[in-house]
Protein backbone atom coordinates (compact mmCIF):
# COMPACT_ATOMS: atom_id res chain seq x y z
CA UNK A 1 0.00 0.00 0.00
CA UNK A 2 0.90 3.58 -1.04
CA UNK A 3 0.86 6.90 1.44
CA UNK A 4 -2.11 8.58 1.33
CA UNK A 5 -0.46 11.69 -0.49
CA UNK A 6 -0.01 9.50 -3.54
CA UNK A 7 -3.66 8.54 -3.41
CA UNK A 8 -4.72 12.16 -3.13
CA UNK A 9 -2.48 12.80 -6.29
CA UNK A 10 -4.23 9.92 -8.13
CA UNK A 11 -7.76 11.18 -7.05
CA UNK A 12 -6.53 14.21 -8.87
CA UNK A 13 -5.28 12.64 -12.08
CA UNK A 14 -8.43 10.35 -12.32
CA UNK A 15 -11.63 12.56 -11.09
CA UNK A 16 -14.15 11.06 -9.97
CA UNK A 17 -17.85 11.23 -11.64
CA UNK A 18 -15.59 11.54 -15.18
CA UNK A 19 -17.80 8.94 -17.22
CA UNK A 20 -15.78 7.66 -19.98
CA UNK A 21 -17.61 7.98 -23.52
CA UNK A 22 -18.00 4.85 -25.01
CA UNK A 23 -16.19 4.23 -28.08
CA UNK A 24 -17.31 5.61 -31.03
CA UNK A 25 -17.01 5.00 -34.80
CA UNK A 26 -15.23 8.53 -35.59
CA UNK A 27 -12.68 6.01 -38.01
CA UNK A 28 -13.50 5.54 -41.80
CA UNK A 29 -11.48 3.67 -43.79
CA UNK A 30 -10.85 3.40 -47.62
CA UNK A 31 -10.17 0.88 -49.77
CA UNK A 32 -6.30 1.53 -49.58
CA UNK A 33 -6.55 0.96 -45.50
CA UNK A 34 -7.72 -2.64 -46.55
CA UNK A 35 -5.35 -3.37 -49.28
CA UNK A 36 -2.40 -2.41 -46.38
CA UNK A 37 -3.44 -3.73 -43.69
CA UNK A 38 -5.88 -6.80 -44.78
CA UNK A 39 -4.02 -10.41 -45.88
CA UNK A 40 -5.87 -9.56 -49.57
CA UNK A 41 -6.24 -12.75 -52.15
CA UNK A 42 -2.83 -11.44 -53.85
CA UNK A 43 -1.13 -11.53 -50.43
CA UNK A 44 -2.20 -14.94 -48.93
CA UNK A 45 -0.78 -17.57 -51.50
CA UNK A 46 2.93 -16.61 -50.60
CA UNK A 47 5.27 -16.05 -48.14
CA UNK A 48 7.91 -14.17 -47.92
CA UNK A 49 11.52 -15.94 -47.08
CA UNK A 50 14.31 -13.10 -48.01
CA UNK A 51 14.36 -9.32 -49.35
CA UNK A 52 17.54 -8.52 -50.86
CA UNK A 53 17.41 -4.73 -50.79
CA UNK A 54 19.66 -2.32 -52.37
CA UNK A 55 19.02 1.44 -51.98
CA UNK A 56 21.15 4.20 -53.46
CA UNK A 57 21.01 7.29 -51.47
CA UNK A 58 21.19 10.50 -52.92
CA UNK A 59 21.36 14.05 -50.58
CA UNK A 60 21.56 16.32 -52.91
CA UNK A 61 18.53 15.75 -54.81
CA UNK A 62 16.43 14.29 -52.16
CA UNK A 63 16.38 10.82 -53.83
CA UNK A 64 16.23 7.17 -53.77
CA UNK A 65 16.89 4.38 -56.43
CA UNK A 66 17.58 0.57 -56.78
CA UNK A 67 16.35 -2.58 -56.47
CA UNK A 68 14.34 -5.65 -54.00
CA UNK A 69 14.71 -9.27 -55.15
CA UNK A 70 11.37 -10.61 -53.48
CA UNK A 71 12.60 -14.13 -52.51
CA UNK A 72 9.36 -15.96 -51.36
CA UNK A 73 7.92 -19.71 -50.85
CA UNK A 74 3.96 -20.98 -52.59
CA UNK A 75 1.40 -21.63 -50.04
CA UNK A 76 -0.86 -22.28 -52.38
CA UNK A 77 -1.40 -21.65 -56.05
CA UNK A 78 -2.06 -18.04 -57.29
CA UNK A 79 -1.11 -15.62 -60.07
CA UNK A 80 -1.46 -12.21 -58.92
CA UNK A 81 1.21 -10.92 -56.43
CA UNK A 82 0.73 -7.99 -54.34
CA UNK A 83 3.43 -5.28 -53.62
CA UNK A 84 3.77 -2.24 -51.69
CA UNK A 85 5.05 0.97 -52.50
CA UNK A 86 3.81 4.11 -51.62
CA UNK A 87 3.10 7.19 -53.58
CA UNK A 88 5.23 9.01 -55.29
CA UNK A 89 7.44 6.43 -55.28
CA UNK A 90 7.80 4.76 -58.98
CA UNK A 91 8.36 1.39 -60.11
CA UNK A 92 10.26 0.94 -62.73
CA UNK A 93 10.03 -3.30 -63.65
CA UNK A 94 9.25 -6.06 -62.15
CA UNK A 95 11.25 -9.32 -63.53
CA UNK A 96 10.87 -12.87 -62.83
CA UNK A 97 13.26 -15.25 -64.40
CA UNK A 98 14.64 -12.42 -66.63
CA UNK A 99 11.13 -12.15 -67.87
CA UNK A 100 9.25 -8.15 -68.05
CA UNK A 101 5.93 -8.85 -66.01
CA UNK A 102 3.37 -6.46 -66.00
CA UNK A 103 1.38 -5.03 -63.23
CA UNK A 104 -1.94 -2.41 -62.37
CA UNK A 105 -1.11 0.01 -59.78
CA UNK A 106 -4.16 0.68 -57.65
CA UNK A 107 -2.72 3.63 -55.80
CA UNK A 108 -0.16 2.43 -53.31
CA UNK A 109 -0.01 -1.46 -54.19
CA UNK A 110 0.89 -3.14 -57.50
CA UNK A 111 -0.45 -6.15 -58.47
CA UNK A 112 1.46 -8.21 -60.24
CA UNK A 113 0.16 -10.76 -62.94
CA UNK A 114 2.75 -14.03 -62.67
CA UNK A 115 2.38 -15.92 -65.57
CA UNK A 116 4.55 -18.97 -64.65
CA UNK A 117 2.53 -21.46 -62.58
CA UNK A 118 2.93 -21.04 -58.67
CA UNK A 119 2.85 -24.69 -57.58
CA UNK A 120 2.35 -24.93 -53.62
CA UNK A 121 5.65 -25.28 -51.70
CA UNK A 122 7.99 -24.19 -54.31
CA UNK A 123 10.00 -20.96 -53.73
CA UNK A 124 10.91 -18.22 -56.25
CA UNK A 125 11.62 -14.63 -56.38
CA UNK A 126 10.64 -11.59 -58.58
CA UNK A 127 12.89 -8.52 -58.76
CA UNK A 128 11.48 -5.01 -58.30
CA UNK A 129 13.39 -1.77 -59.58
CA UNK A 130 12.51 1.31 -58.29
CA UNK A 131 12.91 5.21 -57.65
CA UNK A 132 11.85 7.90 -56.85
CA UNK A 133 11.50 10.95 -54.51
CA UNK A 134 10.38 9.28 -51.26
CA UNK A 135 8.24 11.58 -49.01
CA UNK A 136 9.89 13.52 -46.14
CA UNK A 137 9.00 12.92 -42.28
CA UNK A 138 7.78 16.27 -41.25
CA UNK A 139 7.69 15.16 -37.53
CA UNK A 140 9.92 12.38 -37.23
CA UNK A 141 9.40 9.63 -35.52
CA UNK A 142 5.97 10.18 -35.08
CA UNK A 143 5.03 10.68 -39.03
CA UNK A 144 7.44 8.61 -41.40
CA UNK A 145 9.82 8.60 -44.56
CA UNK A 146 13.22 10.32 -44.95
CA UNK A 147 14.78 12.85 -43.11
CA UNK A 148 17.16 14.65 -44.99
CA UNK A 149 19.32 16.74 -42.64
CA UNK A 150 22.61 18.43 -41.68
CA UNK A 151 24.44 17.56 -38.67
CA UNK A 152 26.13 20.82 -36.66
CA UNK A 153 29.37 20.25 -38.49
CA UNK A 154 27.40 20.84 -42.04
CA UNK A 155 27.80 16.78 -43.08
CA UNK A 156 25.02 15.27 -44.67
CA UNK A 157 22.79 13.15 -42.39
CA UNK A 158 20.43 10.86 -43.77
CA UNK A 159 17.94 8.60 -41.62
CA UNK A 160 14.70 7.27 -42.51
CA UNK A 161 11.77 6.28 -39.96
CA UNK A 162 8.54 4.84 -41.08
CA UNK A 163 6.48 2.88 -38.00
CA UNK A 164 2.94 2.89 -38.60
CA UNK A 165 3.55 4.53 -42.29
CA UNK A 166 5.06 1.28 -43.45
CA UNK A 167 8.19 0.21 -45.06
CA UNK A 168 6.40 0.21 -48.38
CA UNK A 169 6.99 4.42 -48.44
CA UNK A 170 10.73 4.34 -49.71
CA UNK A 171 10.97 0.36 -50.65
CA UNK A 172 8.88 -2.31 -52.40
CA UNK A 173 8.05 -5.28 -50.36
CA UNK A 174 5.03 -7.06 -49.10
CA UNK A 175 3.67 -4.32 -46.45
CA UNK A 176 1.83 -6.94 -43.98
CA UNK A 177 2.48 -7.00 -40.40
CA UNK A 178 2.10 -10.85 -40.41
CA UNK A 179 4.75 -11.62 -43.15
CA UNK A 180 8.36 -11.36 -42.38
CA UNK A 181 11.09 -12.35 -44.10
CA UNK A 182 13.30 -14.70 -42.47
CA UNK A 183 16.48 -12.99 -43.54
CA UNK A 184 17.32 -10.07 -45.03
CA UNK A 185 20.61 -7.82 -46.83
CA UNK A 186 20.34 -4.38 -46.86
CA UNK A 187 23.13 -2.48 -48.96
CA UNK A 188 23.08 0.85 -48.90
CA UNK A 189 25.18 3.27 -51.41
CA UNK A 190 25.65 7.06 -50.20
CA UNK A 191 28.04 9.48 -51.38
CA UNK A 192 31.69 8.78 -49.66
CA UNK A 193 32.41 9.54 -47.00
CA UNK A 194 29.22 9.37 -45.60
CA UNK A 195 28.93 6.11 -43.52
CA UNK A 196 25.58 4.04 -43.76
CA UNK A 197 24.52 2.05 -40.35
CA UNK A 198 21.62 -0.43 -40.66
CA UNK A 199 19.87 -3.33 -39.52
CA UNK A 200 21.88 -6.11 -38.43
CA UNK A 201 25.93 -6.77 -39.05
CA UNK A 202 28.12 -5.15 -41.67
CA UNK A 203 29.10 -7.49 -44.08
CA UNK A 204 30.60 -5.99 -46.42
CA UNK A 205 31.84 -1.91 -47.78
CA UNK A 206 32.63 -1.23 -51.18
CA UNK A 207 34.27 2.54 -52.72
CA UNK A 208 32.41 2.72 -56.17
CA UNK A 209 33.95 4.44 -59.32
CA UNK A 210 31.55 7.29 -59.06
CA UNK A 211 32.34 8.73 -55.86
CA UNK A 212 30.02 6.61 -53.64
CA UNK A 213 30.18 3.84 -51.09
CA UNK A 214 28.43 0.98 -50.70
CA UNK A 215 27.53 -0.59 -46.96
CA UNK A 216 26.03 -4.06 -46.97
CA UNK A 217 24.30 -4.95 -43.85
CA UNK A 218 22.62 -8.34 -43.17
CA UNK A 219 20.27 -9.79 -40.23
CA UNK A 220 20.01 -13.33 -40.21
CA UNK A 221 16.82 -13.21 -38.32
CA UNK A 222 13.43 -12.09 -39.44
CA UNK A 223 12.35 -8.50 -38.98
CA UNK A 224 9.61 -6.20 -38.71
CA UNK A 225 9.91 -4.36 -42.33
CA UNK A 226 9.11 -1.17 -40.67
CA UNK A 227 13.18 -1.56 -38.32
CA UNK A 228 14.82 -1.63 -41.84
CA UNK A 229 16.48 1.81 -41.58
CA UNK A 230 18.89 3.88 -43.42
CA UNK A 231 21.35 5.83 -41.16
CA UNK A 232 24.15 7.64 -42.97
CA UNK A 233 25.78 10.53 -41.62
CA UNK A 234 29.54 11.02 -40.03
CA UNK A 235 29.54 8.64 -37.53
CA UNK A 236 32.21 7.31 -35.05
CA UNK A 237 31.85 3.63 -34.31
CA UNK A 238 33.28 1.38 -31.07
CA UNK A 239 32.08 -2.20 -29.93
CA UNK A 240 32.44 -3.33 -26.57
CA UNK A 241 31.17 -6.75 -25.52
CA UNK A 242 28.40 -8.37 -23.01
CA UNK A 243 28.68 -11.30 -21.49
CA UNK A 244 24.43 -12.16 -21.26
CA UNK A 245 22.29 -15.09 -21.06
CA UNK A 246 23.30 -17.12 -24.43
CA UNK A 247 26.92 -15.96 -24.22
CA UNK A 248 29.03 -12.98 -26.00
CA UNK A 249 26.80 -10.19 -27.41
CA UNK A 250 28.40 -7.55 -29.23
CA UNK A 251 27.73 -3.87 -28.63
CA UNK A 252 28.23 -1.93 -31.34
CA UNK A 253 28.07 2.31 -31.07
CA UNK A 254 27.71 4.69 -33.30
CA UNK A 255 27.70 7.81 -32.74
CA UNK A 256 27.87 11.00 -34.75
CA UNK A 257 31.65 11.63 -34.82
CA UNK A 258 31.59 15.01 -32.48
CA UNK A 259 29.53 13.20 -29.89
CA UNK A 260 31.48 10.63 -29.19
CA UNK A 261 32.83 11.75 -25.60
CA UNK A 262 29.26 12.30 -24.72
CA UNK A 263 27.92 9.07 -26.24
CA UNK A 264 30.86 6.88 -24.34
CA UNK A 265 29.44 8.34 -21.35
CA UNK A 266 25.84 8.63 -21.73
CA UNK A 267 25.40 5.21 -23.34
CA UNK A 268 27.29 2.87 -20.73
CA UNK A 269 23.50 2.66 -19.71
CA UNK A 270 23.17 0.48 -22.61
CA UNK A 271 24.76 -2.30 -20.07
CA UNK A 272 22.40 -1.90 -17.61
CA UNK A 273 19.53 -1.91 -20.01
CA UNK A 274 20.87 -5.25 -21.01
CA UNK A 275 20.69 -6.45 -17.60
CA UNK A 276 17.89 -5.74 -16.76
CA UNK A 277 15.81 -6.91 -19.17
CA UNK A 278 17.53 -10.25 -19.73
CA UNK A 279 16.57 -10.39 -15.93
CA UNK A 280 13.19 -9.68 -16.50
CA UNK A 281 12.36 -10.97 -20.45
CA UNK A 282 14.60 -13.46 -20.67
CA UNK A 283 17.62 -13.63 -23.57
CA UNK A 284 18.26 -10.24 -25.95
CA UNK A 285 16.89 -11.94 -28.97
CA UNK A 286 19.53 -10.73 -31.72
CA UNK A 287 22.57 -12.35 -30.53
CA UNK A 288 23.15 -13.30 -33.89
CA UNK A 289 23.00 -9.86 -35.94
CA UNK A 290 24.34 -7.87 -32.24
CA UNK A 291 23.19 -5.08 -30.41
CA UNK A 292 23.63 -1.56 -31.96
CA UNK A 293 22.83 2.30 -31.10
CA UNK A 294 23.14 4.44 -33.92
CA UNK A 295 22.41 8.35 -33.47
CA UNK A 296 19.52 9.19 -35.38
CA UNK A 297 18.02 13.23 -36.92
CA UNK A 298 14.85 12.05 -35.30
CA UNK A 299 14.20 11.26 -31.03
CA UNK A 300 14.46 7.45 -31.59
CA UNK A 301 12.40 4.46 -32.86
CA UNK A 302 13.18 0.71 -32.14
CA UNK A 303 14.90 -0.01 -35.54
CA UNK A 304 15.81 -4.35 -34.56
CA UNK A 305 19.90 -4.65 -34.22
CA UNK A 306 20.06 -0.64 -34.83
CA UNK A 307 17.79 1.10 -31.95
CA UNK A 308 17.72 4.33 -33.67
CA UNK A 309 19.10 7.12 -30.83
CA UNK A 310 18.12 11.36 -30.65
CA UNK A 311 17.68 12.05 -27.10
CA UNK A 312 20.24 14.21 -26.91
CA UNK A 313 22.67 12.63 -24.56
CA UNK A 314 20.33 13.25 -21.19
CA UNK A 315 18.83 11.37 -19.04
CA UNK A 316 14.55 11.24 -18.63
CA UNK A 317 12.17 11.82 -22.24
CA UNK A 318 14.04 15.13 -23.75
CA UNK A 319 15.45 15.83 -20.02
CA UNK A 320 11.65 15.83 -19.08
CA UNK A 321 9.81 12.71 -16.63
CA UNK A 322 7.01 11.70 -18.19
CA UNK A 323 5.52 10.23 -14.66
CA UNK A 324 6.01 14.03 -12.81
CA UNK A 325 6.99 11.62 -9.89
CA UNK A 326 10.86 12.60 -10.55
CA UNK A 327 11.58 8.65 -11.50
CA UNK A 328 11.97 9.45 -14.99
CA UNK A 329 14.95 11.14 -14.17
CA UNK A 330 17.63 9.28 -14.16
CA UNK A 331 18.04 7.59 -16.83
CA UNK A 332 18.31 7.68 -20.06
CA UNK A 333 14.21 7.43 -21.67
CA UNK A 334 15.15 6.43 -25.45
CA UNK A 335 17.76 3.66 -24.63
CA UNK A 336 15.18 1.87 -22.33
CA UNK A 337 12.31 2.33 -24.04
CA UNK A 338 13.53 1.98 -27.76
CA UNK A 339 15.94 -1.10 -26.64
CA UNK A 340 12.93 -2.81 -24.68
CA UNK A 341 11.00 -3.06 -28.11
CA UNK A 342 13.62 -5.62 -29.00
CA UNK A 343 11.83 -7.92 -27.21
CA UNK A 344 8.34 -6.29 -27.53
CA UNK A 345 7.63 -5.37 -30.91
CA UNK A 346 10.64 -7.13 -32.61
CA UNK A 347 11.16 -10.27 -31.68
CA UNK A 348 7.28 -10.48 -30.44
CA UNK A 349 5.30 -8.76 -33.35
CA UNK A 350 1.52 -7.81 -33.93
CA UNK A 351 0.50 -9.24 -36.56
CA UNK A 352 -1.95 -6.91 -37.06
CA UNK A 353 -1.13 -2.58 -36.81
CA UNK A 354 -4.51 -3.37 -34.39
CA UNK A 355 -2.70 -4.79 -31.56
CA UNK A 356 -0.08 -2.67 -31.10
CA UNK A 357 -0.70 -2.82 -27.64
CA UNK A 358 2.23 -5.98 -27.54
CA UNK A 359 4.38 -3.62 -28.58
CA UNK A 360 3.82 -0.43 -26.69
CA UNK A 361 2.57 -1.25 -23.64
CA UNK A 362 5.00 -3.66 -22.52
CA UNK A 363 8.08 -1.01 -23.89
CA UNK A 364 5.86 0.91 -21.53
CA UNK A 365 5.73 -1.27 -18.87
CA UNK A 366 9.34 -2.34 -19.01
CA UNK A 367 10.27 1.63 -17.99
CA UNK A 368 9.05 0.78 -14.76
CA UNK A 369 10.86 -2.59 -14.56
CA UNK A 370 13.50 -1.01 -15.27
CA UNK A 371 13.94 1.38 -12.37
CA UNK A 372 12.90 -1.44 -10.24
CA UNK A 373 15.91 -3.46 -11.20
CA UNK A 374 18.73 -0.21 -11.56
CA UNK A 375 17.17 1.35 -7.50
CA UNK A 376 16.29 -2.57 -5.92
CA UNK A 377 13.27 -0.52 -5.29
CA UNK A 378 9.82 -2.21 -6.03
CA UNK A 379 7.88 0.94 -4.78
CA UNK A 380 10.29 3.33 -7.41
CA UNK A 381 9.22 1.22 -10.52
CA UNK A 382 5.06 1.65 -9.02
CA UNK A 383 5.25 5.36 -8.39
CA UNK A 384 7.04 5.97 -11.88
CA UNK A 385 4.06 3.74 -13.52
CA UNK A 386 1.52 5.06 -11.13
CA UNK A 387 2.76 8.61 -12.22
CA UNK A 388 1.96 8.28 -15.54
CA UNK A 389 -1.91 7.34 -15.45
CA UNK A 390 -2.08 11.28 -15.67
CA UNK A 391 -1.16 10.89 -19.25
CA UNK A 392 -3.89 8.41 -20.45
CA UNK A 393 -7.12 9.79 -22.28
CA UNK A 394 -9.52 6.86 -22.23
CA UNK A 395 -10.75 8.59 -25.51
CA UNK A 396 -11.04 5.23 -27.67
CA UNK A 397 -10.39 1.66 -27.47
CA UNK A 398 -6.49 0.81 -27.30
CA UNK A 399 -7.24 -2.24 -29.70
CA UNK A 400 -7.76 -0.78 -33.08
CA UNK A 401 -9.88 -2.29 -35.82
CA UNK A 402 -8.84 -5.11 -37.83
CA UNK A 403 -7.31 -5.55 -41.21
CA UNK A 404 -6.91 -1.97 -42.22
CA UNK A 405 -3.52 -0.65 -40.32
CA UNK A 406 -5.36 1.02 -37.33
CA UNK A 407 -3.29 1.74 -34.40
CA UNK A 408 -6.18 2.25 -31.55
CA UNK A 409 -5.94 5.00 -28.88
CA UNK A 410 -1.93 6.25 -27.73
CA UNK A 411 -3.52 5.04 -24.52
CA UNK A 412 -1.57 1.86 -25.22
CA UNK A 413 1.48 3.59 -23.97
CA UNK A 414 0.44 4.78 -20.18
CA UNK A 415 -2.98 2.71 -19.53
CA UNK A 416 -1.06 -0.82 -20.78
CA UNK A 417 1.51 -0.53 -18.97
CA UNK A 418 -0.98 0.04 -16.31
CA UNK A 419 -2.92 -2.55 -16.74
CA UNK A 420 0.22 -4.82 -17.06
CA UNK A 421 1.10 -3.35 -13.38
CA UNK A 422 -2.28 -4.37 -12.29
CA UNK A 423 -1.94 -7.34 -13.95
CA UNK A 424 1.46 -8.44 -11.43
CA UNK A 425 -1.05 -7.28 -8.40
CA UNK A 426 -3.38 -9.87 -9.40
CA UNK A 427 -0.84 -12.73 -10.19
CA UNK A 428 0.61 -11.75 -6.27
CA UNK A 429 3.76 -13.91 -6.83
CA UNK A 430 7.22 -11.57 -8.62
CA UNK A 431 8.59 -14.57 -9.40
CA UNK A 432 5.78 -16.01 -11.13
CA UNK A 433 4.97 -12.42 -12.93
CA UNK A 434 8.63 -12.71 -14.11
CA UNK A 435 8.39 -16.27 -15.72
CA UNK A 436 5.33 -15.09 -17.50
CA UNK A 437 7.08 -12.30 -18.91
CA UNK A 438 10.33 -14.76 -19.54
CA UNK A 439 7.60 -17.42 -21.19
CA UNK A 440 5.75 -14.82 -23.42
CA UNK A 441 9.24 -14.15 -24.91
CA UNK A 442 10.32 -17.94 -25.13
CA UNK A 443 7.14 -19.50 -26.23
CA UNK A 444 6.89 -16.62 -29.29
CA UNK A 445 10.66 -15.74 -29.86
CA UNK A 446 11.14 -14.14 -33.36
CA UNK A 447 7.32 -14.28 -33.98
CA UNK A 448 4.03 -12.38 -35.08
CA UNK A 449 1.12 -13.08 -32.77
CA UNK A 450 -2.24 -11.79 -32.02
CA UNK A 451 -3.59 -10.04 -29.02
CA UNK A 452 -5.87 -13.47 -28.24
CA UNK A 453 -2.33 -15.28 -28.15
CA UNK A 454 -0.66 -13.08 -25.70
CA UNK A 455 -3.77 -13.02 -23.47
CA UNK A 456 -4.21 -16.53 -23.70
CA UNK A 457 -0.82 -16.96 -22.42
CA UNK A 458 -0.69 -14.63 -19.45
CA UNK A 459 -4.21 -16.36 -18.58
CA UNK A 460 -2.78 -19.53 -18.57
CA UNK A 461 0.24 -19.45 -16.87
CA UNK A 462 -1.30 -17.59 -14.16
CA UNK A 463 -4.42 -19.46 -13.81
CA UNK A 464 -6.14 -16.06 -13.78
CA UNK A 465 -9.81 -15.60 -15.55
CA UNK A 466 -8.32 -12.48 -17.44
CA UNK A 467 -10.85 -12.89 -20.26
CA UNK A 468 -13.05 -9.51 -18.84
CA UNK A 469 -9.84 -7.55 -17.37
CA UNK A 470 -8.07 -7.53 -21.12
CA UNK A 471 -11.74 -6.53 -22.21
CA UNK A 472 -12.08 -4.00 -20.26
CA UNK A 473 -8.86 -2.01 -20.51
CA UNK A 474 -7.81 -3.06 -24.10
CA UNK A 475 -11.28 -3.05 -25.81
CA UNK A 476 -13.41 -0.24 -23.95
CA UNK A 477 -12.42 3.46 -22.94
CA UNK A 478 -14.24 2.15 -19.33
CA UNK A 479 -11.81 2.60 -16.24
CA UNK A 480 -13.84 0.33 -13.38
CA UNK A 481 -14.55 1.88 -10.80
CA UNK A 482 -15.50 1.02 -6.62
CA UNK A 483 -18.57 2.28 -5.36
CA UNK A 484 -18.66 1.36 -1.58
CA UNK A 485 -20.38 2.88 1.10
CA UNK A 486 -19.41 2.09 4.77
CA UNK A 487 -21.67 1.75 7.73
CA UNK A 488 -22.37 0.01 10.99
CA UNK A 489 -18.86 -1.79 10.88
CA UNK A 490 -19.91 -3.27 7.55
CA UNK A 491 -18.06 -1.96 4.22
CA UNK A 492 -20.55 -2.66 0.80
CA UNK A 493 -18.95 -2.76 -2.20
CA UNK A 494 -19.56 -3.43 -6.02
CA UNK A 495 -18.09 -2.61 -9.34
CA UNK A 496 -19.42 -0.11 -12.30
CA UNK A 497 -17.92 0.78 -15.34
CA UNK A 498 -17.14 -2.51 -16.25
CA UNK A 499 -17.62 -4.30 -19.27
CA UNK A 500 -20.39 -7.22 -18.44
CA UNK A 501 -18.78 -10.52 -15.99
CA UNK A 502 -16.05 -8.06 -14.55
CA UNK A 503 -15.02 -9.60 -11.17
CA UNK A 504 -11.20 -8.21 -10.56
CA UNK A 505 -10.13 -8.79 -6.82
CA UNK A 506 -8.52 -5.97 -5.58
CA UNK A 507 -6.59 -5.00 -2.96
CA UNK A 508 -8.37 -2.75 0.06
CA UNK A 509 -7.54 -1.36 3.64
CA UNK A 510 -9.89 -3.16 5.28
CA UNK A 511 -8.23 -3.41 8.98
CA UNK A 512 -5.80 -0.48 9.90
CA UNK A 513 -2.67 -1.18 8.48
CA UNK A 514 -3.37 -4.50 7.18
CA UNK A 515 -4.16 -4.72 3.41
CA UNK A 516 -7.19 -7.39 2.12
CA UNK A 517 -8.30 -8.80 -1.05
CA UNK A 518 -12.12 -8.19 -1.79
CA UNK A 519 -13.93 -9.90 -5.08
CA UNK A 520 -16.12 -7.02 -6.10
CA UNK A 521 -18.62 -7.86 -8.87
CA UNK A 522 -21.34 -6.00 -9.99
CA UNK A 523 -23.51 -6.35 -7.46
CA UNK A 524 -23.48 -5.49 -3.72
CA UNK A 525 -21.29 -7.33 -0.92
CA UNK A 526 -20.76 -6.77 2.26
CA UNK A 527 -17.97 -7.75 4.50
CA UNK A 528 -16.66 -6.52 8.20
CA UNK A 529 -14.55 -2.98 8.07
CA UNK A 530 -12.31 -1.47 10.88
CA UNK A 531 -11.73 1.73 9.21
CA UNK A 532 -13.83 4.62 8.66
CA UNK A 533 -15.17 5.90 5.23
CA UNK A 534 -12.17 8.55 5.50
CA UNK A 535 -9.45 6.05 6.52
CA UNK A 536 -10.50 3.83 3.42
CA UNK A 537 -8.22 3.07 0.64
CA UNK A 538 -7.89 1.02 -2.74
CA UNK A 539 -4.06 -0.23 -3.52
CA UNK A 540 -3.29 2.63 -5.74
CA UNK A 541 -1.38 -0.03 -7.99
CA UNK A 542 -4.42 -1.10 -9.17
CA UNK A 543 -5.18 1.14 -12.19
CA UNK A 544 -8.98 1.49 -10.97
CA UNK A 545 -11.38 4.37 -9.31
CA UNK A 546 -13.16 4.26 -6.14
CA UNK A 547 -16.36 6.35 -4.92
CA UNK A 548 -17.71 6.30 -1.97
CA UNK A 549 -21.87 6.21 -2.21
CA UNK A 550 -24.12 7.71 -0.18
CA UNK A 551 -26.73 4.01 0.04
CA UNK A 552 -26.19 0.96 -1.97
CA UNK A 553 -29.46 1.38 -3.40
CA UNK A 554 -31.17 -1.82 -2.51
ZN1 LIG B 1 7.62 2.51 -28.26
Amino acid sequence: MRSSSVLAGLLLLAPLGVRAQSPTDTMRFTHADSLRGSDGPARAWWDVTFYNLHVRVSPADSTISGWNEIAYRVTEPGDEMQIDLQEPMQVDSIRQDGYLLTWQRDGNAFFVRLPAPQLAGATSSVMVYFHGRPKVALRPPWDGGYIWQRDSLGNAWVATANEGLGASVWWPNKDYMADEPDSQRVAVTVPTPMVDVSNGRLRSTSVNDDGTSTFTWFVTSPINNYSISVNAGTYAHWRELFEGELGTLTMDFWPLAFHEKAARSQWEQARDMLTCFEHWFGPYPWYQDGYKLVEAPHLGMEHQSAVAYGNGYQNGYRGTDLSGTGQGLSWDFIIVHESAHEWWGNSITMKDAADMWIHESFANYAENLYIECRTGSKEAGAEYVIGTRARIRNDRPIVGAYGVNDEGSGDMYYKGGNMLHTIRQLVDDDDAWRGILRGLNETFWHQTVTSAQVEDYIASQSGLDLSAVFDEYLRTTLVPTLEYHIEGGKLSFRWTDVVPGFAMPVRVMLQPGAPSWIRPTERWQEVDVGVSAEDFLVDPNFYVRWQQVEATGG
